[in-house]
């Protein structure tokens, strides 16, 4: 016996996973973190560079694994069973509350704050699964695959509907979008999600990614920036 729950007093078989968390800019407290909700076509240019048509087909979710959130000095180790891995830089909004069917008008007040996160994806095994229509979880849910930097308070920093999300690959710019390019704003996002699920403190949205998505290499420098959020920078390993 390694552990006890503390609600029933009972042990558990073994220990439990640590809750994953994010730290918080300007805090020594920790975000604990819930769910993964990710965005996919949320910017019509890199809808348009996959293939699809905006005006056709709306954005849409799927989930990653809250335990796939990584700090950005960890790295980001390529994983296996792909050989066409993919950066996506992301806003990310932190949630410190939620519930069912929240109206638009009241989306923002769950909102705890930003940060730059992003959505590693291995591209061939998700072009793989689209063609046979399968699930995505493979190509978007393995491990490490969310390298993510600090939260900002939107106490401290507002709710950012505009500014440059950037990303650079030793050096040289692949992605370079604007946040007021997104096609589902954040009160949007919040208030559809509500719809099917029910939305908890502790939950976090991957907002989408602007054109530009592209490999990488082991030993490749990742630096994304998004205005008001500073940079982080993650090493392929
Ligand atoms: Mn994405």
């Amino acid at each position: 016996m390694t552990s006890e729950n503390a609600a029933s007093g009972r042990d558990y078989i073994f220990a439990p996973a640590p809750v994953p968390t994010l730290p918080i800019t300007g805090t020594t407290a920790l975000f604990p973190v819930h769910r993964i909700y990710c965005v996919g076509r949320n910017f019509a240019d890199h809808a348009i560079e996959m293939g699809h048509d905006p005006d056709k087909e709306p954005p849409f979710f799927f989930q990653k694994n809250p335990d796939t959130l990584v700090p950005p000095e960890d790295g980001f180790p390529y994983p296996s069973a792909s050989s066409d891995v993919h950066h996506e830089v992301e806003l990310v909004v932190a949630l410190k509350s939620g519930g069912s069917d929240i109206p638009l008008e009241n989306a923002l007040d769950c909102v705890y704050g930003y940060a730059i996160g992003l959505d590693m994806t291995r591209r061939d095994l998700q072009a793989e699964a689209k063609k046979h229509g399968r699930p995505w979880e493979i190509a978007k849910a393995f491990e490490h695959s969310a390298p993510c930097g600090p939260i900002h308070p939107a106490s401290q920093i507002g709710h950012p509907r505009e500014g440059a999300i950037r990303l650079a690959v030793n050096g040289a710019a692949r992605q370079d979008g604007d946040l007021n390019q997104m096609i589902w704003k954040v009160p949007e996002m919040i208030s559809y999600l509500s719809r099917f699920f029910t939305l908890a403190p502790g939950d976090v949205i991957f907002a989408g990614t602007p054109a530009g998505v592209g490999a990488v290499e082991r030993g490749d420098v990742m630096r994304a920036r998004i205005d008001g959020l500073g940079e982080i920078a993650v090493t392929v390993l």
